[in-house]
């Protein structure tokens, strides 16, 4: 039962109870003012039959307004949530392309191939973002047969989430992700990704903390022919 409709059950309720009670209160007068006219001996049956229906009946409106608050309480715990998402990306590195990672370039010889600037940890944070709120990935919301976002900076695909989530009440508490890359050093850069991320999240920086690891010259990314992020997001509905 919605809040609004719980309102006006009460009310009626309330209402009803008011009448009855009048009426009880009424028809035990006339009926004490009879007993007193016939038989004192009748005074108390005649109270407790009169009474009985009334106690019964607010018996009844209070187990009611109590059942209604549990469910008023219980919709409310439905709504309120904390919530995790995951996210993964990987891109294959080729020369001659800008390497963003974190919405900041990064000097190297190669970067990430892909339909739009191709920044890893902006795209797995988008994703993480997007499925703690239950609201797809983000193939759903910019797919890559799309023109329009060729070339596009990924700061636009998060600061798209952000909305999507405030949409739904949804607020960012945590961003924890990690970058693995053979090179370069991500370390030195972290705290511009971080402001950047945080900027286009509308988040404090404190809210974003990244992590870089090698992957020991193992597979493809040790082979430096391409970078992937991981990251979990935490999100939180009052
Ligand atoms: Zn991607």
């Amino acid at each position: 039962m919605n809040t609004s409709a719980s309102r006006v059950a009460k009310t009626i309720l309330f209402w009803f109870s008011i009448v009855f009670l009048g009426l009880m209160l009424w028809k035990l007068s006339r009926a004490n003012s009879a007993a007193t006219h016939s038989d004192q001996n009748t005074d108390w049956t005649t109270i407790i039959l009169n009474t009985a229906p009334l106690i019964l009946l607010v018996g009844f409106c209070l187990l009611l307004m109590r059942q209604m608050g549990r469910n008023k309480a219980w919709s409310r715990n439905a709504r309120s949530a904390s919530r995790t998402g995951i996210g993964y990306d990987l891109h294959r590195l080729e020369a001659g392309r800008k390497l963003i990672v974190g919405g900041i370039e990064l000097p190297f010889d190669k970067g990430p191939v892909g339909h739009s600037d191709g920044d890893v940890l902006a795209h797995a944070v988008c994703d993480a973002l997007l499925g703690a709120a239950g609201l797809g990935d983000i193939g759903t919301h910019f797919p890559d047969t799309d023109p329009k976002w060729k070339g596009a900076n990924s700061l636009i695909f998060l600061e798209h989430a952000k909305k999507l989530l405030a949409e739904k009440d949804f607020a960012i508490e945590h961003v924890d992700a990690v970058v693995i890359t053979e090179r370069p050093k991500l370390g030195p850069h972290f705290p511009k990704m971080r402001e950047a991320l945080a900027r286009a999240l509308g988040v404090p920086v404190e809210k974003i903390h990244l992590k870089a690891k090698t992957n020991e010259g193992v597979d493809a990314i040790g082979r430096g022919e391409a970078i992937a992020a991981h990251v979990v997001a935490t999100i939180s509905r009052p």
